[in-house]
C-alpha cells in the first residue's frame, strides 16, 4: 500500500467505519441546526464557535481514538498552539467538527465535517460530510477516484479563463485578508465570477465535484484541507502554493484548480498588477 511507512491501518476498513461515524456526527449538527438552540462563543478576534462545534469535536475524537489508539490527533477545538510541529507525524487524524460555523450560526446550510488521515502532511484517507446538503465525499490514497454519495466525481472541464468560477475566502488572521485582495486584483477582470461561500472544506469539495474551478486562500489550517485536498487530487485537480510551490496540508496559502487552468492562474498571480495599466 505504502512502501515507506507501515500504516498499520487498513484504509478500506477505516473508511467504512468513518463513513458511518460521520453520518452520526452529522445528526448532531442537524439537531442543533434545525432547533436553532445554540449560543455562539467568541474564539477571540472575529471567529466564533458553538456548542455544536464542541460536541461533535468531542464525539469524533472519542470514537476515532478508541478505534485507532495507536494514532495521533489534531482537532480544531483541541489543537495546541504548536500544532505546526505535527507536520512530521505519521498516522495523524486531523478533524474539523464543523467548518463554516458562521454559515451554521446564520442558518446557511453550507457547512461540513472533515476527517483526514495524514502522514507527514500528505493525506491518506479523507471523509467529508455536508449534513444538510446530504453530500458524503471520500477519497483514499490507494484509489484512483474521489466519490460523492457513492459516485465517482471529476473536477470541471473549464478551459477558458472567461468562464472561470473562482471561490476565495478570508482568514481569521485579519492581516492575511489583504493578501487575498492583492491576488484578486490580478485576476478579477479576467474571470466570470468570484464567490465567497464561507466553508473551506465544503468549497474545496465543490472544486472536486466540478461546481467551481479555482479556489484561493491565504490563511488555511490543516483541518480545512487534510481531507478536502485529497478529494481534489483524486478528482483530477491540482494544488500548489499561489507561487507554484509544492503544497501540503500545513501550508496556509493555497491555489487549487481543475488542473487545466492552473498555469494560467499562476501566470496571472505572478504579474505585477501596477504594470498592467
Ligand atoms: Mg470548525
Amino acid at each position: 500500500m505504502n512502501s515507506s511507512i507501515d500504516l498499520a491501518i487498513d484504509l478500506d476498513e477505516a473508511r467504512e467505519y468513518l463513513l458511518k461515524l460521520i453520518l452520526k456526527a452529522g445528526d448532531i449538527l442537524k439537531k442543533y441546526f434545525i432547533s436553532g438552540k445554540f449560543t455562539s462563543i467568541s474564539k477571540g478576534g472575529v471567529d466564533i464557535l458553538t456548542q455544536a462545534d464542541k460536541e461533535v469535536d468531542t464525539f469524533l475524537l472519542k470514537n476515532i481514538k478508541s478505534k485507532f489508539p495507536q494514532c495521533s490527533f489534531l482537532t480544531e477545538e483541541t489543537a495546541p498552539g504548536n500544532y505546526p510541529s505535527f507536520k512530521e507525524k505519521d498516522n495523524l487524524w486531523i478533524i474539523d467538527p464543523l467548518d463554516g460555523t458562521i454559515n451554521f450560526s446564520r442558518h446557511n446550510p453550507h457547512f461540513a465535517i472533515s476527517i483526514g488521515l495524514v502522514n507527514k502532511g500528505i493525506p491518506q484517507l479523507s471523509v467529508v460530510y455536508l449534513p444538510i446538503e446530504d453530500k458524503l465525499y471520500w477519497a483514499q490514497i490507494d484509489q484512483n477516484e474521489a466519490f460523492l454519495n457513492g459516485k465517482a466525481i471529476k473536477v470541471s472541464a473549464t478551459n477558458d479563463l472567461k468562464e472561470v468560477v473562482l471561490c476565495c475566502d478570508w482568514g481569521w488572521n485579519l492581516e492575511t485578508r489583504l493578501t487575498v485582495v492583492r491576488w484578486l486584483k490580478k485576476i478579477n477582470a479576467s474571470i466570470r465570477q468570484i464567490k465567497c461561500m464561507g466553508s473551506a472544506v465544503a468549497d474545496l469539495a465543490s472544486l472536486a465535484d466540478g461546481s467551481i474551478d479555482i479556489y484561493l486562500h491565504s490563511n488555511l489550517k490543516p483541518w480545512d484541507t487534510a481531507a478536502s485536498s485529497l478529494l481534489i487530487e483524486k478528482a483530477g485537480g491540482k494544488i500548489t502554493t499561489p507561487k507554484g510551490g509544492k503544497w501540503n496540508v500545513f501550508n496556509q496559502e493555497m491555489l487549487a484548480s481543475n488542473k487545466i487552468l492552473h498555469t494560467t492562474i499562476l501566470d496571472l498571480l505572478s504579474k505585477n498588477v501596477e504594470n498592467q495599466g
